[in-house]
């Protein structure tokens, strides 16, 4: 087998069936191939690769933002309707095998050792297992920063005191919750067919804001906007980290969240692996079957230029800066934020090599700020990460 990809999450499919369509032979392992997608997953419009069919968009609208004031972003929003996106990878699926499993680690160069005591093997081993990016020996902290999310899914016409049809609302910092303490904001994206998903969030927290806290928000917000929603909503609970470091496996390649390529300003992941993955598979393909360590090396050229190093580590420095800042300040750093001229807010949320343009939109916010925020900006850098930010009361 040429490459084996572990975990068939949105980026080990789209890396399992770019890697077929080039001719070479796959393996997908996990433990639940067939587990159907539930997350919502959106990201903005121009981010999603050509080459995905628009019929894996359930719902497109455009973006809004509230943090000390009302923003229109410009940008068009996308959520995609994953039971479609799942269906449009699994039928590229050419040369693809799926195997039941679960992988424990990598023994050697090429080989997956699985929970059931057997091995599997490939010229190439990728780990697409999201956030348990089982083959890395990266250290985790010990306690993680975490996104979380409590989210009802509504219809659109119950949510239009918040956002009107059509409209993404894509962070809202006003405390309408009615409480003091860690800031959240609700996220309200459509979801097609007349379905809203509106969803209080912690952006980023070390351990992360537990789920009842913003549940309990989450209806004083929409009591407080005068909707009521009923019993039996569903719900979306999020939870997943965004301070992991680089995937460490020197012999495997780390892919998708496992990589990361996860954003720590927005969570996002998901349109960055579905891009991604044809150029991986072309890196790959390209020394394949001849040459392992080659194909290995240009793949992960492919995930990590030099470019994306740098910014992975600026971003976790704006990571961190959040994390330390007081509550009160957070919504006061998001209006600015939403003040930068848009190729500046473009380049930070999305680009994730293009060093000049994230140094140009760090560089513009320092201007704009003032002194006490610039502090909380720059002291951060010079600082260990923080352990945990539990002492502060919620
Ligand atoms: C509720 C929710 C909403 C989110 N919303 C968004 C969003 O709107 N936009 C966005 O970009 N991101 C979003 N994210 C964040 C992130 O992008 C997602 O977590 C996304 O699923 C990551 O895709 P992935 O394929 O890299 O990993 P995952 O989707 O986590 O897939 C990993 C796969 O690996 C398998 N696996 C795990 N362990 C093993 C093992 N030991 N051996 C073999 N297989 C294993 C799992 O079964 C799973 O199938 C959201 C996350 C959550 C939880």
């Amino acid at each position: 087998m040429d490459v084996l990809v572990v975990g068939a999450g949105p980026a080990g499919m789209a890396l399992a069936a770019a890697c077929g369509q080039t001719g070479m032979t796959v393996g997908l392992v996990d433990p639940n191939p067939d587990r159907p997608w539930v997350a919502t997953y959106g990201t903005w419009s121009p981010e999603l690769p050509d080459h995905l069919p628009a019929s894996v968009v359930a719902a497109r609208a455009d973006g809004r933002a509230i943090a000390l004031t009302e923003h229109r972003l410009g940008w068009e929003y996308a959520v995609l309707d994953v039971d479609r996106l799942r269906a449009h990878l699994a039928d590229q699926f050419t040369g693809v095998t799926t195997y039941r499993g679960r992988a424990v680690g990598s023994p050697e160069h090429g080989a997956v050792a699985l929970a059931d005591g057997s091995t599997l093997r490939a010229a190439v081993v990728v780990d697409a297992a999201g956030r348990w990016r089982p083959l890395s020996a990266a250290p985790s902290r010990s306690v993680p920063a975490e996104q979380t999310a409590y989210g009802l899914i509504l219809d659109e016409q119950t949510v239009t005191p918040l956002a009107k049809p059509g409209e993404a609302l894509f962070m809202d910092w006003r405390a309408d919750h009615g409480e003091a303490g860690w800031p959240t904001f609700v996220y309200v994206v459509p979801l097609g067919h007349g379905k809203v998903l509106v969803e209080e969030t912690s952006l980023a927290r070390r351990p992360g804001l537990a789920l009842s806290t913003l549940r309990r928000r989450l209806y004083a917000r929409l009591a407080h906007h005068g909707i009521t929603p009923p019993n039996d909503a569903r719900t979306e609970k999020v939870s997943f980290p965004v301070d992991q470091q680089r995937h460490s496996g020197r012999d495997v390649l780390g892919f998708g969240a496992a990589a990361p390529l996860v954003h720590p300003a927005s969570g996002f992941s998901v349109a960055a692996s579905l891009r991604l993955a044809p150029q991986v598979a072309v890196a790959l393909a390209e020394h394949l079957p001849g040459h392992p360590e080659r194909a290995l090396a240009a793949a992960q050229e492919t995930v990590w230029p030099a470019a994306a190093k740098v910014i992975h580590r600026v971003r976790r420095i704006g990571l961190e800066a959040l994390l330390r800042m007081p509550g009160a300040e957070v919504p006061g750093f998001f209006e600015r934020f939403f003040l930068l001229p848009d190729a500046d807010r473009w380049a930070y949320l999305t680009a994730r090599d293009d060093v000049g343009g994230t140094v140009s939109a760090m560089a513009s916010l320092f201007r704009e700020s003032n002194w006490r925020m610039r502090r909380h900006l720059i002291l951060p850098a010079l600082m260990p990460p923080l352990l945990t930010n539990d002492e502060a009361a919620d």
